[in-house]
Protein backbone atom coordinates (compact mmCIF):
# COMPACT_ATOMS: atom_id res chain seq x y z
CA UNK A 1 0.00 0.00 0.00
CA UNK A 2 1.11 3.54 -0.84
CA UNK A 3 1.68 6.19 2.44
CA UNK A 4 -0.66 8.86 1.71
CA UNK A 5 -0.25 10.22 5.21
CA UNK A 6 0.31 13.64 5.03
CA UNK A 7 3.36 14.56 7.46
CA UNK A 8 3.52 16.33 10.58
CA UNK A 9 6.07 19.21 9.15
CA UNK A 10 3.51 21.25 6.70
CA UNK A 11 5.94 22.04 3.95
CA UNK A 12 6.91 26.28 3.83
CA UNK A 13 4.13 28.10 2.98
CA UNK A 14 1.64 25.11 3.18
CA UNK A 15 -0.52 25.44 6.34
CA UNK A 16 -0.41 23.45 9.17
CA UNK A 17 -2.33 20.94 10.20
CA UNK A 18 -2.61 18.41 13.36
CA UNK A 19 0.27 16.18 14.11
CA UNK A 20 -2.42 12.96 14.23
CA UNK A 21 -3.39 13.44 11.00
CA UNK A 22 0.39 11.70 10.63
CA UNK A 23 -0.56 8.78 12.76
CA UNK A 24 -3.82 6.89 10.70
CA UNK A 25 -4.21 6.14 6.77
CA UNK A 26 -6.84 7.93 5.12
CA UNK A 27 -10.16 6.01 4.22
CA UNK A 28 -9.87 3.75 0.92
CA UNK A 29 -13.53 3.24 -0.57
CA UNK A 30 -13.91 -0.23 -2.88
CA UNK A 31 -12.64 0.54 -6.34
CA UNK A 32 -15.23 0.44 -9.25
CA UNK A 33 -14.38 -2.98 -11.43
CA UNK A 34 -12.42 -2.63 -14.55
CA UNK A 35 -14.13 -2.93 -17.98
CA UNK A 36 -13.30 -6.03 -19.84
CA UNK A 37 -14.45 -6.50 -23.30
CA UNK A 38 -17.37 -9.11 -22.80
CA UNK A 39 -17.82 -9.37 -19.41
CA UNK A 40 -20.76 -8.13 -17.17
CA UNK A 41 -18.38 -5.60 -14.53
CA UNK A 42 -19.31 -6.37 -10.71
CA UNK A 43 -18.56 -4.43 -7.70
CA UNK A 44 -18.33 -6.53 -4.97
CA UNK A 45 -15.76 -3.82 -3.19
CA UNK A 46 -17.86 -2.24 -0.59
CA UNK A 47 -20.54 -4.57 0.69
CA UNK A 48 -23.21 -2.71 -0.75
CA UNK A 49 -26.82 -4.81 -1.49
CA UNK A 50 -26.59 -5.91 -4.62
CA UNK A 51 -30.44 -6.12 -4.82
CA UNK A 52 -32.27 -2.38 -5.09
CA UNK A 53 -34.11 -1.06 -1.98
CA UNK A 54 -38.02 -2.47 -2.13
CA UNK A 55 -40.19 -0.65 -4.41
CA UNK A 56 -42.22 1.27 -1.69
CA UNK A 57 -38.90 2.80 -0.86
CA UNK A 58 -38.72 4.18 -3.77
CA UNK A 59 -41.30 5.27 -4.51
CA UNK A 60 -41.30 7.22 -0.66
CA UNK A 61 -38.20 8.38 -2.20
CA UNK A 62 -39.42 9.70 -5.64
CA UNK A 63 -42.18 11.29 -3.70
CA UNK A 64 -39.54 12.86 -1.72
CA UNK A 65 -37.78 14.72 -3.40
CA UNK A 66 -39.40 18.05 -2.75
CA UNK A 67 -38.93 20.96 -0.89
CA UNK A 68 -34.60 21.32 -0.49
CA UNK A 69 -35.30 24.59 0.69
CA UNK A 70 -36.32 23.26 4.27
CA UNK A 71 -34.42 21.75 6.42
CA UNK A 72 -34.65 18.44 7.56
CA UNK A 73 -36.46 17.16 10.99
CA UNK A 74 -32.88 17.30 13.46
CA UNK A 75 -34.35 15.19 15.42
CA UNK A 76 -35.29 12.71 13.19
CA UNK A 77 -38.16 12.15 15.12
CA UNK A 78 -40.87 9.89 12.57
CA UNK A 79 -38.26 7.79 12.20
CA UNK A 80 -37.07 7.38 15.72
CA UNK A 81 -40.53 6.81 16.90
CA UNK A 82 -40.99 3.67 14.49
CA UNK A 83 -37.32 2.37 15.51
CA UNK A 84 -38.21 2.84 19.15
CA UNK A 85 -41.38 0.55 18.38
CA UNK A 86 -40.07 -1.83 16.19
CA UNK A 87 -36.93 -2.12 18.56
CA UNK A 88 -38.54 -2.03 21.82
CA UNK A 89 -36.36 1.29 23.49
CA UNK A 90 -37.19 4.52 24.37
CA UNK A 91 -36.68 7.12 21.42
CA UNK A 92 -34.27 8.82 24.25
CA UNK A 93 -32.75 5.41 23.91
CA UNK A 94 -31.79 6.44 19.79
CA UNK A 95 -30.51 8.55 18.18
CA UNK A 96 -30.54 9.24 14.23
CA UNK A 97 -27.38 9.76 12.09
CA UNK A 98 -25.81 10.27 8.55
CA UNK A 99 -24.50 6.82 8.09
CA UNK A 100 -22.96 4.36 11.37
CA UNK A 101 -20.03 6.64 10.37
CA UNK A 102 -21.23 9.61 11.69
CA UNK A 103 -21.97 7.97 14.69
CA UNK A 104 -18.75 6.49 14.97
CA UNK A 105 -16.92 9.67 14.83
CA UNK A 106 -19.41 11.39 17.37
CA UNK A 107 -19.01 8.40 19.63
CA UNK A 108 -15.34 9.10 19.07
CA UNK A 109 -15.51 12.52 19.96
CA UNK A 110 -17.44 12.09 23.27
CA UNK A 111 -15.12 9.31 25.07
CA UNK A 112 -11.99 10.14 23.02
CA UNK A 113 -9.00 12.60 23.48
CA UNK A 114 -5.20 12.93 23.52
CA UNK A 115 -4.92 11.89 26.85
CA UNK A 116 -7.26 8.47 26.86
CA UNK A 117 -6.93 4.99 24.83
CA UNK A 118 -9.35 3.20 22.35
CA UNK A 119 -9.42 -0.38 21.95
CA UNK A 120 -10.54 -2.74 18.89
CA UNK A 121 -9.86 -6.09 17.17
CA UNK A 122 -7.69 -6.19 13.93
CA UNK A 123 -8.21 -6.28 11.01
CA UNK A 124 -11.52 -4.60 11.33
CA UNK A 125 -13.60 -1.66 9.82
CA UNK A 126 -11.12 0.96 8.03
CA UNK A 127 -12.77 3.85 9.84
CA UNK A 128 -12.02 2.74 13.25
CA UNK A 129 -8.31 3.87 13.32
CA UNK A 130 -9.48 6.98 11.40
CA UNK A 131 -12.02 8.41 13.82
CA UNK A 132 -9.73 7.09 17.31
CA UNK A 133 -6.70 8.58 15.36
CA UNK A 134 -8.26 12.04 14.75
CA UNK A 135 -9.29 12.69 18.35
CA UNK A 136 -5.71 12.27 19.00
CA UNK A 137 -6.04 9.23 21.25
CA UNK A 138 -3.56 6.30 21.61
CA UNK A 139 -5.13 3.54 19.41
CA UNK A 140 -4.59 -0.25 20.54
CA UNK A 141 -5.20 -2.23 18.00
CA UNK A 142 -5.48 -6.16 19.38
CA UNK A 143 -5.11 -8.71 16.58
CA UNK A 144 -7.66 -11.07 16.05
CA UNK A 145 -7.18 -14.94 16.74
CA UNK A 146 -6.17 -16.87 13.55
CA UNK A 147 -9.74 -17.76 12.75
CA UNK A 148 -10.70 -13.96 11.78
CA UNK A 149 -12.54 -13.80 15.50
CA UNK A 150 -11.77 -11.24 18.58
CA UNK A 151 -9.46 -12.26 20.61
CA UNK A 152 -11.93 -10.96 23.28
CA UNK A 153 -9.20 -11.92 26.49
CA UNK A 154 -6.51 -10.17 24.79
CA UNK A 155 -8.89 -6.89 24.26
CA UNK A 156 -9.52 -7.26 28.50
CA UNK A 157 -6.19 -7.86 29.29
CA UNK A 158 -5.51 -4.43 27.13
CA UNK A 159 -7.62 -2.19 29.31
CA UNK A 160 -5.92 0.62 30.92
CA UNK A 161 -6.63 3.37 33.26
CA UNK A 162 -6.82 5.38 30.61
CA UNK A 163 -8.74 3.37 28.12
CA UNK A 164 -12.42 5.46 27.12
CA UNK A 165 -12.94 3.25 24.26
CA UNK A 166 -13.30 -0.05 23.02
CA UNK A 167 -15.48 -1.26 19.85
CA UNK A 168 -16.57 -4.29 18.90
CA UNK A 169 -17.24 -5.30 15.61
CA UNK A 170 -20.18 -8.51 15.09
CA UNK A 171 -20.33 -10.14 12.01
CA UNK A 172 -16.56 -8.43 11.96
CA UNK A 173 -15.87 -6.72 8.41
CA UNK A 174 -13.95 -7.67 7.23
CA UNK A 175 -13.31 -11.31 8.54
CA UNK A 176 -17.23 -12.58 8.84
CA UNK A 177 -17.37 -14.08 12.26
CA UNK A 178 -20.01 -12.87 14.93
CA UNK A 179 -19.19 -12.59 18.67
CA UNK A 180 -21.27 -15.18 20.57
CA UNK A 181 -23.55 -13.65 23.54
CA UNK A 182 -22.00 -15.75 26.22
CA UNK A 183 -18.17 -14.67 25.66
CA UNK A 184 -19.41 -10.71 25.31
CA UNK A 185 -21.41 -10.96 28.18
CA UNK A 186 -18.00 -12.32 29.80
CA UNK A 187 -16.03 -9.78 28.24
CA UNK A 188 -17.90 -6.92 29.45
CA UNK A 189 -17.51 -8.17 33.38
CA UNK A 190 -13.75 -6.89 32.99
CA UNK A 191 -14.81 -3.85 31.79
CA UNK A 192 -15.00 -1.24 33.74
CA UNK A 193 -18.57 0.68 33.93
CA UNK A 194 -17.18 4.06 32.81
CA UNK A 195 -15.64 2.70 30.10
CA UNK A 196 -18.19 3.07 26.45
CA UNK A 197 -18.24 -0.09 24.60
CA UNK A 198 -19.03 0.33 21.03
CA UNK A 199 -20.78 -2.78 19.34
CA UNK A 200 -20.50 -2.40 15.50
CA UNK A 201 -24.03 -4.12 13.99
CA UNK A 202 -23.87 -3.04 10.75
CA UNK A 203 -24.11 -6.77 9.42
CA UNK A 204 -26.39 -8.29 12.08
CA UNK A 205 -29.50 -8.66 9.67
CA UNK A 206 -27.11 -11.22 7.94
CA UNK A 207 -26.12 -13.04 11.00
CA UNK A 208 -27.75 -16.64 11.18
CA UNK A 209 -25.58 -18.32 13.72
CA UNK A 210 -27.42 -19.56 16.68
CA UNK A 211 -25.69 -18.09 19.81
CA UNK A 212 -25.31 -14.93 18.11
CA UNK A 213 -24.64 -11.79 20.21
CA UNK A 214 -27.98 -9.37 20.51
CA UNK A 215 -26.85 -5.94 20.75
CA UNK A 216 -30.49 -4.91 22.11
CA UNK A 217 -30.61 -7.39 25.21
CA UNK A 218 -26.89 -6.46 26.03
CA UNK A 219 -27.88 -2.59 25.44
CA UNK A 220 -30.91 -2.66 28.10
CA UNK A 221 -28.48 -4.77 30.63
CA UNK A 222 -25.28 -2.21 30.36
CA UNK A 223 -25.58 1.54 30.16
CA UNK A 224 -21.96 1.91 28.77
CA UNK A 225 -23.07 -0.48 25.46
CA UNK A 226 -23.69 1.08 22.74
CA UNK A 227 -25.07 -0.29 19.95
CA UNK A 228 -23.97 1.27 15.99
CA UNK A 229 -26.54 0.01 13.09
CA UNK A 230 -26.94 1.06 9.88
CA UNK A 231 -29.73 1.49 6.38
CA UNK A 232 -26.80 0.50 4.40
CA UNK A 233 -26.39 -3.12 4.44
CA UNK A 234 -29.44 -4.84 4.56
CA UNK A 235 -31.68 -2.11 3.93
CA UNK A 236 -29.83 -1.60 0.54
CA UNK A 237 -29.77 2.29 1.25
CA UNK A 238 -26.23 3.21 1.33
CA UNK A 239 -26.43 6.18 -0.97
CA UNK A 240 -29.12 7.98 1.56
CA UNK A 241 -26.93 7.86 4.39
CA UNK A 242 -28.76 6.90 7.56
CA UNK A 243 -27.33 5.09 10.66
CA UNK A 244 -28.84 4.62 14.05
CA UNK A 245 -27.39 4.04 17.73
CA UNK A 246 -29.14 2.64 20.79
CA UNK A 247 -27.68 3.25 23.90
CA UNK A 248 -28.15 4.36 27.70
CA UNK A 249 -30.46 7.82 27.25
CA UNK A 250 -26.89 9.72 29.08
CA UNK A 251 -25.15 8.68 26.10
CA UNK A 252 -27.75 9.46 23.75
CA UNK A 253 -27.76 13.41 25.25
CA UNK A 254 -23.63 13.16 24.35
CA UNK A 255 -24.16 11.53 21.25
CA UNK A 256 -26.79 14.35 20.09
CA UNK A 257 -24.06 17.16 21.05
CA UNK A 258 -21.68 15.66 18.59
CA UNK A 259 -23.57 15.08 15.39
CA UNK A 260 -23.87 17.31 12.58
CA UNK A 261 -26.81 19.39 13.33
CA UNK A 262 -29.53 18.53 10.10
CA UNK A 263 -27.36 16.12 8.65
CA UNK A 264 -30.32 13.55 8.12
CA UNK A 265 -32.39 14.80 5.28
CA UNK A 266 -35.83 15.00 4.74
CA UNK A 267 -35.62 12.23 1.78
CA UNK A 268 -33.24 9.81 4.04
CA UNK A 269 -35.87 9.97 6.66
CA UNK A 270 -38.43 9.34 4.67
CA UNK A 271 -36.94 6.24 2.55
CA UNK A 272 -35.26 4.58 6.10
CA UNK A 273 -38.92 4.72 7.77
CA UNK A 274 -40.50 3.17 4.61
CA UNK A 275 -37.98 0.76 4.83
CA UNK A 276 -38.43 0.27 8.49
CA UNK A 277 -42.23 -0.20 7.29
CA UNK A 278 -41.31 -3.72 5.53
CA UNK A 279 -39.05 -4.92 8.31
CA UNK A 280 -40.43 -8.57 7.32
CA UNK A 281 -39.79 -7.80 3.95
CA UNK A 282 -35.99 -6.41 4.39
CA UNK A 283 -34.98 -9.45 7.10
CA UNK A 284 -36.31 -12.09 4.62
CA UNK A 285 -34.00 -10.51 1.92
CA UNK A 286 -30.94 -10.72 4.36
CA UNK A 287 -31.77 -14.53 4.91
CA UNK A 288 -32.02 -14.91 1.25
CA UNK A 289 -28.03 -12.99 0.86
CA UNK A 290 -26.92 -14.88 3.96
CA UNK A 291 -28.15 -18.45 2.13
CA UNK A 292 -26.28 -17.25 -0.92
CA UNK A 293 -23.77 -16.20 1.25
CA UNK A 294 -23.17 -19.81 3.08
CA UNK A 295 -23.36 -21.32 -0.12
CA UNK A 296 -20.64 -19.03 -1.52
CA UNK A 297 -18.56 -19.55 1.56
CA UNK A 298 -19.24 -23.76 1.02
CA UNK A 299 -18.12 -23.37 -2.95
CA UNK A 300 -14.78 -22.09 -1.83
CA UNK A 301 -14.04 -24.48 0.97
CA UNK A 302 -14.64 -27.26 -1.03
CA UNK A 303 -11.87 -25.83 -3.50
CA UNK A 304 -9.44 -26.06 -0.75
CA UNK A 305 -9.97 -22.72 1.16
CA UNK A 306 -9.57 -21.80 4.80
CA UNK A 307 -13.06 -19.43 4.67
CA UNK A 308 -13.58 -17.97 8.47
CA UNK A 309 -17.32 -18.00 9.34
CA UNK A 310 -19.25 -15.81 7.31
CA UNK A 311 -21.76 -13.92 8.71
CA UNK A 312 -22.17 -10.54 6.98
CA UNK A 313 -23.36 -9.97 3.49
CA UNK A 314 -19.08 -10.91 2.10
CA UNK A 315 -16.59 -13.46 2.68
CA UNK A 316 -13.03 -13.14 3.60
CA UNK A 317 -9.82 -14.81 1.94
CA UNK A 318 -7.04 -14.74 4.42
CA UNK A 319 -4.72 -14.18 0.94
CA UNK A 320 -1.65 -12.67 2.78
CA UNK A 321 0.79 -12.45 -0.01
CA UNK A 322 -1.19 -13.48 -2.58
CA UNK A 323 -3.78 -11.12 -1.92
CA UNK A 324 -2.48 -8.72 -4.62
CA UNK A 325 -1.94 -11.45 -7.18
CA UNK A 326 -5.47 -12.92 -6.41
CA UNK A 327 -7.08 -9.39 -6.75
CA UNK A 328 -5.55 -8.79 -9.92
CA UNK A 329 -6.78 -12.11 -11.55
CA UNK A 330 -10.27 -10.64 -10.45
CA UNK A 331 -9.68 -7.32 -12.13
CA UNK A 332 -8.92 -9.40 -14.99
CA UNK A 333 -12.63 -10.62 -14.99
CA UNK A 334 -14.04 -7.61 -14.81
CA UNK A 335 -14.88 -7.74 -10.94
CA UNK A 336 -13.57 -5.51 -7.76
CA UNK A 337 -13.02 -6.69 -4.73
CA UNK A 338 -11.35 -5.49 -1.62
CA UNK A 339 -7.67 -6.27 -1.08
CA UNK A 340 -6.77 -5.28 2.65
CA UNK A 341 -3.50 -6.21 2.26
CA UNK A 342 -3.65 -9.70 4.33
CA UNK A 343 -6.95 -10.74 2.83
CA UNK A 344 -9.26 -10.32 0.33
CA UNK A 345 -13.02 -9.33 0.98
CA UNK A 346 -15.57 -10.34 -1.12
CA UNK A 347 -18.94 -8.70 -1.00
CA UNK A 348 -22.58 -10.71 -1.97
CA UNK A 349 -23.36 -9.90 -5.35
CA UNK A 350 -25.95 -11.58 -7.95
CA UNK A 351 -24.95 -15.18 -8.49
CA UNK A 352 -23.39 -14.84 -12.09
CA UNK A 353 -20.71 -12.64 -10.48
CA UNK A 354 -20.19 -15.32 -7.69
CA UNK A 355 -20.07 -17.69 -10.21
CA UNK A 356 -17.01 -16.05 -11.47
CA UNK A 357 -15.12 -15.81 -8.83
CA UNK A 358 -15.17 -19.45 -7.87
CA UNK A 359 -14.12 -19.83 -11.49
CA UNK A 360 -11.39 -17.16 -10.78
CA UNK A 361 -10.59 -18.62 -6.87
CA UNK A 362 -10.45 -22.37 -8.56
CA UNK A 363 -7.99 -21.23 -11.11
CA UNK A 364 -5.73 -19.41 -8.92
CA UNK A 365 -5.63 -22.60 -6.72
CA UNK A 366 -4.47 -25.04 -9.59
CA UNK A 367 -1.77 -21.78 -10.21
CA UNK A 368 -0.14 -20.87 -7.23
CA UNK A 369 -1.31 -24.36 -4.79
CA UNK A 370 -1.39 -26.80 -7.47
C1 LIG B 1 -20.65 -0.24 6.33
C2 LIG B 1 -20.22 -0.23 7.76
C3 LIG B 1 -20.63 0.75 8.67
C4 LIG B 1 -21.47 1.92 8.40
O1 LIG B 1 -21.67 2.38 7.21
P1 LIG B 1 -22.63 3.63 6.99
O2 LIG B 1 -22.89 3.55 5.54
O3 LIG B 1 -21.88 4.84 7.40
O4 LIG B 1 -23.85 3.43 7.83
C5 LIG B 1 -20.26 0.63 10.00
N1 LIG B 1 -19.50 -0.37 10.40
C6 LIG B 1 -19.08 -1.32 9.58
C7 LIG B 1 -18.28 -2.43 10.13
C8 LIG B 1 -19.40 -1.28 8.23
O5 LIG B 1 -18.93 -2.21 7.41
Amino acid sequence: MTDTSPSAEAAPGLPRLRSALTTFPPYIPGKPPAEVPGLTPYKLSSNENHLPPLPAVLETIAAHAVAPAAYPDDAAAALRRELADRLGVGTDNLVVTTGASELLVALTQITSDATTEAIYPWPSFEMYPQTTGLAGSTRIEVPLRSDGTHDLAAMAAAITEATSLIILCSPNNPTGPVLRDAEVREFLTAVPDHVVVALDEAYWEFANTPGAVDGLELVADHPNVVLLRTFSKAHGLAGLRVGYGVGHPSVIAGLLKAVIPFGVTDLSQAAALESLRHWDEVIDRARQIATIRDGFAAGLRTQGWEVPEAQGNFVWLPLGPLSDAFEDACVAAAIAVRNLGDGVRISIGPPEALDRVLEVAAAFRAEHFG
